[in-house]
């Protein structure tokens, strides 16, 4: 059994224990989803049917490169698994059960622009107020209940909900969820909630249907176990009842989706659901060096929450963790793209080894322009997909028109455009007539005798007819063919063609990409239909990493920290590490929140296999205005031992711009202390022990406030934000990046940069 050769003695008791449930719950890069990917393959090769085993992965990505991997060991049977992600997998079930809960089975999948189209307009329609019904609020009030299976009815039914939205001034917010989850039906679309929603509505309401997935799915895992919501928990644990072989993995310290729905409480509850569970524990981190994975360590020690763990690397001790600091924005993009030139020349390194990791998607843009300036290759993830582009959701939505006719949205879209002089009075005119007599639009539009008086207008029977004539032909030709004749004959290529401006030309380009895709699509040789309904079938599901042509172009990557999980690259960078915007503005309020950043943060980290650099700038532009920034509360968390600070940065020259002065005056005072910094003196006391972890937070006393402390002594006593009372030990290194090294109360010692701390004198 050599293929199995690549596992420790724990890993390999993880993947050997194939029958009966089992709970992997260990820390970042402990192989947690090298022993699924092993397992997998080891189940085949002890004589198990793929067909028999799903696989539920947090991205697609995930799911096709765990394939590729299994593929070496047990060949083509691979194709065969059930792999990807909970919603693409039931999506597919769905689609194959639809009729029985009522929906045809060509549904629309409703993205969340579609979503938020449908709320606007009940929202508008309802006269209410859209500020205090903000559309991504009203959203996520229905996605979170959705998630925790509760319908519409219920919703109302409930005292307690009613009595929260009353208090709140949100008192319609039921009805609206009616209203919502009546369109979405009436149009035969689901959106992203449903999709789960639904598959435990079909195996709740259909014992049969259930009773034939349990006896397909005898082997059942679940990677990034502790970011399923109650509705995915749900599923799973109905599906894994009968054989309950069934595995998940996971890391509590690494939920980061909490405010979608996630929840702890589902590994917790897996103890309870399965009392003879098998547990296996991982500590030993295979990514990353040692300092790395002390700095992470010492991140998620300030988590009250958290199940301990031991978390350990074998590997060198590696550089120190490097703190840039910048003086804007784009000085920080400067500084990242010039770090990762040098390194990678100086190393030896591929683009690709490189990652660019922020807290919002607005970061990118800084980034991108330094990297651009330089040259620098990179690819952008989990940015806006192509198939959010307006131009290709456009012919998109002729596609859906085409084979679901009562999709609402689609045809709100399209129905004018191209213009063909069906005005919004039209439109409206038709919902109303389609409200007032309980049908679709289309209904409508095909029978407008039966709902107009008068007669209808021409434009819209020619419409209709066209629509018509896209049906008939999808129904015999491959999905290229259909798909260029509906571009062609709506007019759509034709608008597009004209407009000669230089976005003209890229939506025209874009629509030509999507015309390929769908060729190579009707060339494939592996799958036997290849109507255009096919490719349609899941294509809202596809992000934009999904579609690309060029996975393995040689490029530096960029995303946020959310779709960095479960991801690995030789040498990171985690930018914009300031108050406010990580952790974020919207975290402040409550300690758990604020231990989700925590997590995103130690997330962020724990990506870096040899080489990890954090940044942040003092001032950046926000909302079109120039704000002054605080450094990030977690940079004074990690321990100070592990750390380099690396302030080489000169304000760029030239700047006019009178916020700098400040800066760089102490900058021309600084200049000697920052070196005398990155070439620290010995240390004055012996080397500290690690900190403990923090057994419960300090509240500071009244009126705390952090004082100066470049006259902080050895023998002084202080008081910190969090840490409570301590007494400095010992003071290292020259102003103003002095580490002092403090005996804490509470928590014990440690070593803190006194720039970053919160610190009082007393
Ligand atoms: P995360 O929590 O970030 O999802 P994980 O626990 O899923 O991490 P993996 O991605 O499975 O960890 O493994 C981390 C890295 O360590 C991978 O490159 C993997 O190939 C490697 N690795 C894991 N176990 C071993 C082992 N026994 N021998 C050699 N390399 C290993
Ligand atoms: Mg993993």
């Amino acid at each position: 059994m050599d293929y199995l050769q690549g596992l420790n003695p724990e890993q390999r008791a993880a993947v050997e224990q194939t029958d009966g449930p089992v709970m992997i719950i260990a820390g970042a890069g402990s192989g947690k989803t090298r022993v699924i990917t092993y397992r997998v393959a080891h189940l085949i090769r002890k004589g198990v049917d793929s067909f028999n085993i799903l696989v539920l992965t947090f991205t697609n990505k995930a799911a096709r490169e765990m394939r590729e991997r299994i593929t070496h060991v047990v060949g083509t049977e691979a194709k065969n698994i059930w792999m990807g992600t909970f919603h693409s997998v039931f999506a597919k079930i769905l689609r194959v059960e639809a009729e029985k809960i009522g929906y045809p089975s060509n549904f629309t999948i409703y993205d969340t622009d579609d979503s938020k189209s449908v709320l606007r307009a009940i929202i508008k329609e309802m006269n209410l107020d859209d500020k205090l019904y903000n559309v991504n609020f009203v959203l996520n009030r229905i996605s979170a209940s959705k998630n925790n299976l509760i319908s519409f009815q219920e919703y109302n039914k409930n005292e307690q909900i009613q009595a929260d939205d009353m208090s709140s001034g949100r008192g319609q917010l039921g009805k609206i969820y009616q209203q919502y989850a009546t369109r979405c039906y009436r149009a035969g679309a689901m959106d992203f909630d449903d999709l789960l929603y639904k598959t435990n509505e079909l195996l709740k309401l259909h014992p049969d249907v259930l009773n034939k997935y349990q006896h397909k799915f005898k082997y059942l895992m679940v990677d990034e176990y502790q970011d399923t919501n109650f509705s995915q928990y749900l599923i799973v644990k109905k599906l894994a009842a009968v054989n309950e072989n069934l595995c998940v993995v996971g890391d509590d310290a690494q939920s980061i989706y909490a405010f979608r729905g996630a929840n702890i409480q589902n590994i917790l509850n897996f103890e309870k659901d399965y009392p003879d569970l098998k547990v296996f524990k991982l500590e030993q981190n295979y990514r990353s060096t040692q300092n790395i994975v002390n700095v992470a360590n010492s991140i998620i020690s300030n988590n009250k929450e958290q199940l301990k763990k031991n978390v350990f690397s074998e590997k060198e001790a590696g550089d120190k963790i490097k703190i840039m600091r910048a003086f804007s924005d784009n000085e920080e993009g400067k500084m990242v793209a010039e770090a990762i030139m040098e390194d990678r020349s100086r190393m030896g390194k591929k683009w690709a080894q490189f990652a660019i990791l922020y807290r919002t998607n607005a970061q990118s843009r800084s980034m991108e322009e330094a990297l651009r300036k330089l040259g620098i290759p990179y690819k952008i993830y989990g940015g806006l997909s192509f198939y959010q582009r307006k131009e290709i959701k456009d012919l998109i939505a002729y596609f859906r028109l085409t084979f679901n006719p009562n999709d609402e949205e689609a045809l709100k879209r399209v129905i004018n455009y191209p213009k063909r002089g069906i005005g919004d009075t039209s439109v409206d005119k038709i919902i109303v007539s389609a409200d007032a007599h309980q049908v679709t639009p289309w209904e409508v539009i095909t029978d407008p005798a039966k709902y107009f008086d008068g007669k209808a207008p021409a434009t819209l029977v020619a419409f209709a007819t066209m629509i018509q004539s896209f049906q008939v032909l999808a129904k015999s030709k491959s999905a290229y063919e259909s798909a260029l004749y509906i571009a062609q004959h709506s007019g759509l290529l034709k608008d597009l063609y004209e407009d000669k401006s230089v976005e003209g030309l890229n939506r025209y380009e874009n629509i030509q990409e999507l015309l390929n895709g769908i060729k190579e699509f009707s060339e494939r040789e592996d799958i036997e239909e290849k109507g255009l309904d096919i490719f349609m079938q899941d294509i809202a599901l596809l992000t934009n990493d999904d579609k690309d042509k060029n996975k393995d172009a040689d490029t530096v990557s960029l995303m946020t920290i959310h779709s960095s999980k479960g991801l690995e690259f030789s040498q990171v960078h985690v930018v914009g590490l300031e108050e406010n915007l990580f952790p974020s503005q919207m975290s402040l309020n409550s300690r758990s929140d604020l231990e989700e950043e925590r997590r995103l943060f130690y997330v962020a980290v724990t990506r870096a296999e040899s080489k990890l650099v954090i940044s942040y700038a003092t001032s950046r532009f926000k909302f079109g205005t120039l704000i002054s920034c605080e450094p990030s509360r977690f940079l004074d968390e990690i321990d100070a031992r592990y750390l380099e600070l690396d302030y080489s940065a000169k304000p760029t020259s030239g700047s006019n711009n009178p916020f700098f002065d400040d800066e760089r005056k102490a900058w021309t005072g600084g200049g000697k202390q920052a070196d005398a910094f990155s070439k620290p003196k010995p240390a004055t006391s012996a080397p500290v022990k690690t900190t403990s972890i923090l057994a419960k937070a300090h509240v500071p006393s009244a009126g705390f406030k952090p004082s100066d402390t470049s006259n902080l002594q050895v023998g002084m006593e202080v008081e910190h934000e969090r840490f409570g009372f301590g007494k400095v030990l010992s003071l290292e290194g020259a102003k103003p990046d002095v580490k002092a090294t403090i005996f804490f109360k509470e928590i014990g010692q440690k070593q803190l940069l006194l720039k970053f701390a919160k610190l009082s004198i007393i």
